[in-house]
């Protein structure tokens, strides 16, 4: 195997494969790239689309891919209907991050929403979304009701006091531009700029492999919020399968929230089933966010 000079592809008897950067645990994922669609160095990071043999387009941001045609649906339904079911009324929403659009294309399914402000750091992410991955990001013209910000998600909600019904944080892992996202001066700024009934999501790693960043999420909102829940889904692509959420909210419980607010009509994954069992852990992560 063969470095090629670009961050994660590596050259294996001749064919282009794309070695996931980031190895844990002496376990890395590798995809067979049939296609390189687009690559290019952006402000923030080395963005690029490739097309897989197996889970169509990919998303891959500095050597790591962020998601991919065959179940982006799965990540993008579990970040956003869980949340805006949870609200009673969500009117106001900020997406942080989620440049590939998949989240904001599933937030304006809720017709109370009024207004979405997606805030990326990195206009590229959103314009090779748009171009090569139309089945995540959706065809033709965003909603209207999206409004695209393009800055820091963390100097962003800084200068926002109780304005958003709902705020999710789709962002990267907390490396590089992403790392910010992660750490408690930017979750106190998403308390404030949340209304007094609002909550937040944000994706909160693998509790295979990052079961410490779980932790640590979870323990810095339950110092601020008096509801926290951490639910799972099951995203193949994503390293371990199992990928964790955490849900913090000043007022509604998920648990306590009628399951017919959800806007299943034409979901593949979430349903309202799911929006109540996704909420129960296994003893191993149970125990974990409880003691660990
Ligand atoms: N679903 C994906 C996953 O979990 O791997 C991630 C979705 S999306 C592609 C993540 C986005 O967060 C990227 O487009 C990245 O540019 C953006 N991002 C990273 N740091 C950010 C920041 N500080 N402010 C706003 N957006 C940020």
């Amino acid at each position: 195997m063969k470095q090629t000079g670009w961050k994660g592809y590596v050259d294996w008897n001749g064919e282009m494969w794309l070695a996931d950067s980031e190895e844990k645990d002496g376990f890395s994922s590798i995809w067979k790239v049939k296609q390189v669609l687009h690559k290019e160095q952006s402000e923030f990071q080395e963005v690029s689309v490739i097309e897989t043999v197996g889970f169509g387009r990919a998303l891959v941001l500095d050597g790591i891919i962020q998601t991919t045609e065959r179940d982006a649906y799965i990540y993008n339904e579990m970040i956003t209907h869980v949340p805006l079911a949870t609200h009673p009324q969500p009117k106001t929403v900020c997406i942080i991050g989620g440049g590939d659009c998949g989240a904001a294309r599933e937030v304006v399914k809720y017709p109370t929403v009024e207004r979405v402000d997606m805030v990326e750091i990195d206009p590229k992410v959103v314009e090779v979304s748009r171009k090569y991955l139309p089945a995540v990001a959706g065809e033709g013209e965003p909603d209207p009701r999206i409004r695209f910000v393009y800055d820091d998600g963390a100097a962003f909600i800084r200068s926002h006091k109780e304005e958003y019904d709902v705020i999710i944080v789709d962002s990267s892992d907390p490396v590089g531009p992403a790392a910010v996202l992660f750490e408690e001066p930017f979750y106190r700024d998403v308390y404030t700029a949340l209304k007094p009934d609002g909550l937040m999501v944000c994706q909160s790693e693998s509790p295979v492999f990052y079961p410490h960043v779980l932790k640590r999420v979870r323990d810095t909102l339950q110092s601020m919020y008096p509801v926290v829940r951490t639910y799972l889904a099951t995203v193949p692509t994503y390293p371990g399968g199992i990928w964790s959420f955490t849900l913090a909210s000043k007022q509604a419980d998920p648990l306590q929230s009628p399951p017919d607010r959800l806007r299943d009509e034409d979901t593949k994954y979430v349903n309202r089933d799911i929006f109540r069992s996704c909420f129960v852990l296994p003893n191993d992560v149970r125990k974990f966010v409880q003691t660990g």
